[in-house]
């Protein structure tokens, strides 16, 4: 089967007062379908940077990306969107909800960009992943009126409500207690079991661990990549072990 996403050969550079910062160098990283990918690394190593592009927010300014075998790479502002806006689900540091809308008007938000064929279920579908997260008996609360833990977890509702192809979390326990962190965590781990493909950014090696996947970012260029099993990857492009001194010359 082929993977979900494939990035070959991504490189992004920021210009700003004549100063370019390569932010990402050369990456090359498959993933397959249902995995759940830690990203961590020290700050500034090009970790958001990674997860805007993998969420179409971004373009690279060169190589390719393949998301469910769509070339995605040189898409057009609204076409990112529309991919955007119906196959990937954000959760942020900061939760992001708006002031405004109740918990079940900001789980509804996403699917008010979806055609008429599928608002029509949206009341059901929005109960349905306000069950999941257990935020069903708030959902006529705002925002304000929750804690920090049942604001992300509202968060992780309305990345849910799209049947995303991939969840994508930038710090997603960054503003939470560890108590709360303790619950985010752990529906992430639940909707991994779920069969969801997600994508986590987090300085925290424990929950990096969480991961069944652990990617390391160093300035930029991915330095490790394992599985939980202990089976390690080495990515082309990064730096590779000396053999030197080993085995017989
Ligand atoms: P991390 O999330 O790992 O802390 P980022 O991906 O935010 O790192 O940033 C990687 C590098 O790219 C940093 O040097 C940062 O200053 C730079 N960078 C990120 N976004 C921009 C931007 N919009 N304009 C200019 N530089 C940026
Ligand atoms: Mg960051």
């Amino acid at each position: 089967m082929a993977a979900l996403i494939t990035l070959e050969q991504i490189n992004k550079s920021f210009l700003t007062e004549e100063i370019e910062t390569r932010a990402l160098k050369d990456i090359t990283l498959s993933i397959e379908q249902g995995e759940y990918l830690s990203f961590s690394g020290p700050s500034g190593c090009g970790k958001s940077t990674l997860l805007s592009l993998l969420g179409l927010l971004d373009v690279p300014t060169s190589g390719r990306y393949t998301l469910n075998q769509i070339d995605v790479s040189d898409l057009s502002r609204n076409e990112r969107s529309r991919i955007r806006s119906t196959r990937i689900g954000f959760v942020f540091q900061a939760f992001n909800l708006i002031s405004e809308l109740s918990v079940e008007e900001n789980v509804m938000l996403p699917l008010t960009y979806q055609p008429a064929s599928v608002q029509s279920g949206m009341k059901d579908k929005v109960r349905d992943v306000l069950d999941k997260v257990d935020m069903l008996h708030r959902c006529n609360h705002f925002p304000s009126q929750l804690s920090g833990g049942q604001q992300q977890r509202v968060a992780v509702a309305r990345a849910l409500v799209n049947d995303p192809a991939m969840i994508l979390a930038d710090e997603p326990t960054g503003n939470l207690d560890s108590k709360n962190a303790e619950a985010v965590m752990a529906l992430l781990d639940q909707l991994h079991g779920d069969g969801s493909t997600i994508c986590m950014v987090t300085h925290d090696p424990a929950s990096a661990q969480r991961a069944s996947r652990q990617v390391e970012l160093f300035d930029g260029q991915i330095v490790a990549d394992s599985q939980r099993s202990g089976r390690a990857q080495i990515q082309p492009g990064s730096e590779q072990p000396s053999l030197a001194g080993e085995g017989v010359s």
